[in-house]
Order: C-alpha cells, then structure tokens, then sequence
C-alpha cells in the first residue's frame, strides 16, 4: 500500500493534474505537494500512447504558456468551415474577422501529456517538497493530506462514477486521414445523419488530417472493421469532394461519447477537476479547455490557503478555499457543459424542424458577425 502525507495530494497525472501541480509550484515552490500518477515514470513508455487530435484554445495556449508547456508540434487553425451533409446551411469562421492569431491549434493528446509532464520536471527542480510519486495501475492507496485533488479524469463509460449526465448513443471513430487537396490550416465540421464528423489539421503538414467521425456505435464498429479502401470511400461519400480524395487512412480508434458531470465538485476536503469533474462530447472541442481552466483557477485558490502559515491550514480555510474555487467555476462550467451538451443533441437529430432549424442556425451564424464573434469566444476563451 502507497502511503503519502502532504499538504495537498493531486490524484491523477493525466495533462489537468500535471497542469494543476504545475501552477500551484510555480506560484508557491514551497508548496507541500504529492502527485500520485499511474503513467508509467519513462516518457518513452507513453511514445507510442493516445495520438488522438485535440483542439485546443487560444485561451488554453496562453495558460500553457506560462508554465512553458506548449507543445512544439501543433498545427494552427484559421479557418473554419461548418455545414451540413445534404441540407442547407454553412458558416465559414476566420481567425481575421475574429482578430486572432488563430482560431485553435491541434495536438496530439501524448504531446500534449509529455510537454506537461517536462514543465512540471523543470519546476520540480526548484520545489524542495514536491513529490511525485509514481504508482501501480490499481495499487490501493492510503491519503493522508490536508486537501485531496480529483484528476483521475477518464473517458465516457469507462468512469467509475455516474451522478449526472447523457448518453448520446454515439461513438467518435478517430484517425489520420491522407487527402489530395486540402487547404492549410482549414478545419472542417460537417453535421451528418448520425453526428458531426470534423477534419482537423495536424502538424504531419497540410495533406495528413486529423478526422473525428461521430455516429452510432453500431455504425462506428462497422466502420473500424472495414478494409481501408472500403473504408475511405465510405467516408468520401459522407464528407463529398471538398478536399478532393481520400488517399489513407492510418490509427483508427474508438471511444464511446455521452456527458457525466458532478452537481457539487467540492466536498468538505476533497476537490474534483478536468474529467473527473465533467467529461463532455467532444463536438466543441470543450474538454480539456474547461479541465486546464479548472486546474489554473484551483492553483490560484489553494495558494492563497497553504502560503499561509501552518497553523492557518484548517479545514474550515480549506474548505472556505474550495467552495469559492467552486463558486468561481458555476458560470464557465454550466456554460460549457450546456453549450456542448446542446450541440451534440442539435447536431446529431434528424427530426425535419430540427435540421431546418440547424440549417438556420447556421445561416444566422455566417450573417450575423456579433453572434460569430460571441460564439467563437466562448470556445476559445470559456467564461470567468
Ligand atoms: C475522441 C475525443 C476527442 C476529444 N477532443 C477534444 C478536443 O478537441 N479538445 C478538448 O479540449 N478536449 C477534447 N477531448 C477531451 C479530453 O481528452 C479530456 O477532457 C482530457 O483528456 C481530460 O484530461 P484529464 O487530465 O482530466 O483526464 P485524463 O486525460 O483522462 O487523465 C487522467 C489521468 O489520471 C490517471 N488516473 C486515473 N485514475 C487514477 C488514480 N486512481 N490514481 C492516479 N492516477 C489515476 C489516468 O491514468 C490518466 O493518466 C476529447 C475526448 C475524446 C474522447
């Protein structure tokens, strides 16, 4: 059995987890931190790990940032086209009308993981009382800590908690795509019969694409089974000739999608960040954005407590700490969870007002600059 006393203990090295410890240490080296991780210690054991793409904010970069953990193999969005298979209704979003840099940057989730995993070993440097203690999948562990961090994150159905939450009955079948002609930097979400299906840049240059293929699980297996040329002409023949033709496909996975998230992510000493918080379908691109926005806004509130001397570190201060942690999360969290929870009902219907109104929807987006811009800036920057 791990036995570990600190002040705080963060469960969970995933990118929240490794993020949250990062913050905490950087504000205050001092800082009694254990970090309990089930990854295995060499990066080179997680090389071959998760390539999944995700798309992550601007708002995220900038919180990277500062801790110096922004992957160096990422591929910048600046345009984003959204419509419908078969029916009316497009958007086309630019990172010039919305006066950005870019609209997103895509990265593998490994990359994303190690980048985390080489910051918080460069601030471990200065940190006399940081821990990180590795631990056996499954291994029992005793906490003892003044505060206990929840970022054993996780995905859909494979949590060991349900409190509130949606199945959608849908599977996002993911890959690397080779196409003949698409344009760089371009990301398309197309809203098909079954669910969105979205092509992403990746950093492998602007012929290689990311694809993230929403549909019925029953669909999705079917698909994962196909050979690949069956394979690729069923998905040219949802997706069309935008980008010409579908010339590979290569690491195609399946993860099961719905919405599991805590009413009360706070409870006397315990606090619940990222994933292990909330898991969200991945239509808005939402989950680790709201999970690193999570774990920078905790780091702020547990320094203010254990900066202070020992003798302050009660549990009604602890607790006091956890709850405005809480309070100051309501509106980005309920915002992003019913933003996304919304899209992925919406855009996986197939009821005739539904689809006009989606139609609508999308026309209303491209001829209506202000509700754009509004839109985009909840994704890119979520709510404080
Ligand atoms: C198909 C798909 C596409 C996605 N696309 C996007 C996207 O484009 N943009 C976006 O922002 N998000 C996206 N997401 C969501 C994103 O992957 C998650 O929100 C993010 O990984 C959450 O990070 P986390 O650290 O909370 O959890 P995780 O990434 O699950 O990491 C948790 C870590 O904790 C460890 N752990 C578990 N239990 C314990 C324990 N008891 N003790 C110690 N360690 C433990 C695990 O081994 C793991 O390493 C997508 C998700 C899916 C499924």
């Amino acid at each position: 059995m791990n036995s570990t006393h600190s002040d705080i203990v963060i469960q969970g090295g995933g990118p929240v987890g490794l993020a949250c410890a990062a913050w905490c240490l950087q504000k205050y080296p001092e800082a009694k931190i254990t970090l309990l991780d089930r990854n295995p210690i060499d990066d080179a054991d997680l090389a071959a790990a998760d390539s999944r793409g995700i798309a992550l904010s601007h708002g995220s970069k900038i919180l990277l940032d500062t801790i110096d953990a922004w992957p160096s193999e990422c591929a910048d969005i600046h345009r984003v086209h959204v419509s419908q298979a078969g029916r009316f209704g497009r958007a086309l979003m630019t990172r010039e009308e919305l006066h950005q840099d870019a609209l997103g940057h895509i990265i593998r989730y490994r990359d994303i993981h190690l980048t985390l995993r080489k910051a918080l070993r460069e601030i471990q440097k200065t940190s006399p009382h940081f821990i990180w203690q590795h631990i056996q999948d499954n291994a029992p562990t005793n906490i003892d800590a003044k505060c206990i961090v929840h970022a054993e994150g996780g995905l859909f159905k494979k949590q060991d908690w349900v409190e509130s939450g949606r199945d959608y009955g849908q599977s996002a079948l993911v890959g690397l795509v080779e196409v003949e002609n698409a344009a760089p930097h371009q990301a398309w979400e197309r809203f098909t019969a079954e669910g969105p299906l979205a092509v992403l840049p990746s950093h492998y240059g602007p012929q290689i694409l990311n694809l993230v293929w929403c549909g019925s699980p029953e669909s999705s297996q079917r698909r994962l089974q196909l050979n690949d040329a069956e394979f690729l002409s069923s998905l040219q023949s949802e997706f069309g000739s935008r980008i010409g033709r579908f010339l590979k496909i290569q690491d195609r996975r399946l993860y099961e999608l719905g919405l599991n998230y805590r009413k009360q992510i706070t409870k006397d000493n315990e606090v619940w960040i990222g994933n292990a918080a909330q898991t969200l379908h991945p239509v808005g691109g939402q989950g680790l954005n709201l999970g690193l926005r999570d774990a920078y806004l905790l780091a702020e509130k547990l320094v203010e407590v254990f900066a202070r001397p020992a003798q302050e570190h009660s549990l009604a201060n602890i607790q006091h700490a956890l709850e405005s942690y809480a309070q100051s999360r309501k509106v980005d969290r309920t915002t992003t969870i019913g933003l996304t929870d919304f899209m992925a009902r919406v855009f996986t219907s197939n009821l005739a007002p539904v689809v006009l109104a989606r139609g609508l929807a999308l026309s209303a987006l491209q001829w209506l600059p202000p509700v754009k811009t509004a839109l985009a800036r909840q994704m890119m920057f979520g709510r404080r």
